[in-house]
């Protein structure tokens, strides 16, 4: 037996793989009811983003709980939001996350939030690229997409943000995207852009 492999949900004798057949959809979602992500900068000072995105929509579950068997075995949880944290908050990096959920829960919102002061606004992406070939050696030019390594205006890179998920394979197309702006001293999230498809 490989190790660790009693962990895996593949070899259970009561998991199914037909749970995530397209035709007769249940996949994760009869333990977890996730329905939507959020993606935004792991700058600690920002970490209230996934309530305040919660309690914006008004019917999602954040942080909810832990949903547990007669044993205490962990088997599902109440959230309805799931989280993807990364420098920026950037879609790019969120990309990986959205097609596993979608294969997993399928997803009905993709939301992404800028906030306030981020890191992300203090450089250009040249600025990087060239600091980090002069310290470093590397190359990374070629790696990502520059409009995706720095923030030079907010209402910019939130619209870039939603139009890459829209133009992305790894996102289906009846998801629902919105893009915010979090000022993190006052809590304020502001809508600054929505592409709900009819
Ligand atoms: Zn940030």
């Amino acid at each position: 037996m490989v190790k660790y492999s009693e962990f895996e949900f593949r070899t259970q004798p009561w998991f199914e793989a037909s749970w995530f057949d397209r035709s007769n959809f249940k996949g994760f979602s009869h333990f977890i009811p996730m329905k939507t992500i959020v993606i935004h900068c792991f700058d600690p000072r920002a970490s209230e983003i996934p309530k305040a995105v919660a309690d914006h929509f008004g019917d999602e579950v954040y942080p909810g709980e832990n949903i547990l068997d007669e044993h205490g075995n962990r088997i599902g949880n109440t959230r309805t939001l799931f989280v993807v944290s990364n420098a920026g908050g950037r879609a790019l990096s969120a990309l990986q996350s959205v097609a596993t959920m979608d294969y997993l829960f399928q997803v009905q919102k993709v939301v992404v939030v800028h906030h306030s002061f981020c890191g992300a606004t203090a450089f250009l992406p040249e600025t990087l690229v060239a600091d980090f070939h002069d310290h470093h050696h590397a190359d990374i030019s070629k790696m990502f997409e520059h409009d995706s390594l720095a923030i030079t205006d907010y209402e910019k890179s939130i619209r870039h943000d939603v139009e890459l998920l829209r133009a992305s394979p790894a996102v289906p197309k009846h998801i629902k995207l919105y893009g915010f702006f979090f000022e993190m001293n006052s809590g304020k999230l502001t809508e600054v852009v929505r592409d709900v498809p009819a």
